[in-house]
């Protein structure tokens, strides 16, 4: 009788992106022998910070540069990047919405000051991302939590009311309805392009909890940036998994199931279309067509301030407008959606 070997590693996790690390990190800890493919020759996907040789001493975020769920998520809270030595700095202003002909509307980390700014909205916005940001814990355990159990912060009397607001702010932003609450175009461009923070097509409920979920944290922990760029939270996370004894392996591409070795168990961090490249014929058909059909992350148009000289114009205009992150208001980022590079990260745009 002939006997399989045993598995080289109980986990295989393909792709370093914090999705990945973060996967790998809590298998480590828990005991099992983890190894990480990771096909680029630096370790983080969308959180590396690298030098890009376009000006000396400047480095930059390639992708992810504020981190509202770094302090946040339920994961990152117990792991706990601050303890860790990260600084993390939350700005005064949490993200923007450029708007043609007027100042940009501005999510402060204030919400009496963002309120202030939205003028006729201000009270709508109180009473919904205001509400929602004073029970910013039930908020997250709601976006964030398990499913399958119920958030304890949901059976405390003061916070009765949030979690069906937040179901019902969901629903409507959602569906052809949203923006019902807000009659200004600086309110509803702030949530549509908070909501544009999430890859894929609006009105949805997957764009519109994101909008729930980002903006009352703009108004709760706020949008720390770690000082040093993202990397110093892919660092801490590579060092613990190191810690438990996890390894990682760059410059891997994982194409087809045969690039990954023999493990009790594979978890891939990757784009869908990759996933189903490597899980060919091993899936339902009905399952990799969707795989296949899922579009490509890197399909939006991003705005990430920047300092080097090429992009003197867009520090003029930001200064002017306030910091921009994100998507211009929704009509316009249909239109303009297109497929960056292969592989690559847009910079400044
Ligand atoms: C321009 C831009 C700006 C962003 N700004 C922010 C921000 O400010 N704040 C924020 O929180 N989020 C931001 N995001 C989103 C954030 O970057 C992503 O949510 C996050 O990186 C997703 O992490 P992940 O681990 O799921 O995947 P990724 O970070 O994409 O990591 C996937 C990893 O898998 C690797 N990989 C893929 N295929 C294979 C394969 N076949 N074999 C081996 N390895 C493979 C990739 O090289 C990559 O390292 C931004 C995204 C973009 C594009």
């Amino acid at each position: 009788m002939s006997t399989a070997p045993p598995p080289e590693v109980d986990v295989v996790v393909v792709g370093s992106g914090p999705n990945g690390l973060a996967a790998a990190v809590t298998l480590a800890r828990a005991g099992l022998s983890v190894q990480v493919l990771e096909t680029q020759p630096t370790i983080g996907g969308g959180a590396r910070t690298l030098d890009l040789g376009l000006a000396q001493g400047v480095v930059h975020d390639i992708c992810s540069a504020a981190h509202p769920l770094a302090l946040a998520s339920p994961f990152f809270d117990a792991f706990d990047v601050r303890a860790r030595g990260v600084r993390a700095i939350a700005p005064a202003a949490s993200y923007a919405q450029p708007l043609d002909a007027q100042p940009a509307a501005i999510a402060w980390h204030d919400l009496e000051r963002t309120a202030e700014g939205l003028g006729a909205d201000g009270p709508a916005w109180r009473a919904t991302i205001g509400t929602l940001a004073r029970h910013e814990d039930l908020v997250v355990e709601l976006a964030l939590g398990d499913k399958r159990s119920v958030p304890p912060a949901l059976l405390t009397p003061r916070t009765l009311l949030t979690a069906p607001l937040f179901g019902a702010m969901i629903g409507l932003q959602g569906t052809p309805a949203w923006d019902l609450p807000f009659r200004t175009e600086r309110a509803r461009a702030l949530l549509s392009g908070v909501a544009a923070h999430a890859i894929g097509t609006m009105p949805s409920l997957a764009l519109s909890a994101t909008a729930m979920l980002l903006g009352t944290i703009g108004h709760g922990v706020g949008w720390p940036i770690p000082v040093g760029g993202s990397q110093s939270i892919v660092d801490t996370l590579v060092a613990d998994l190191r810690a438990h004894g996890g390894q990682i392996v760059t410059d891997h591409h994982v194409r087809t199931w045969r690039d990954v070795p023999p493990a009790r168990a594979v978890l891939l961090d990757t784009p869908a279309g990759a996933a189903a490249d490597i899980l060919a014929n091993r899936l339902p058909a009905s399952l990799e067509r969707a795989l296949r059909r899922f579009p490509t992350g890197m399909r939006r148009r991003r705005s990430t301030s920047c300092c080097p000289d090429r992009c003197r114009g867009g520090i003029r205009r930001s200064a002017r407008r306030g910091p921009s992150t994100s998507a211009a208001p929704v009509n316009r980022w249909r239109r303009r959606r297109r497929r960056w590079p292969p592989g690559g990260c847009p910079i400044i745009r």
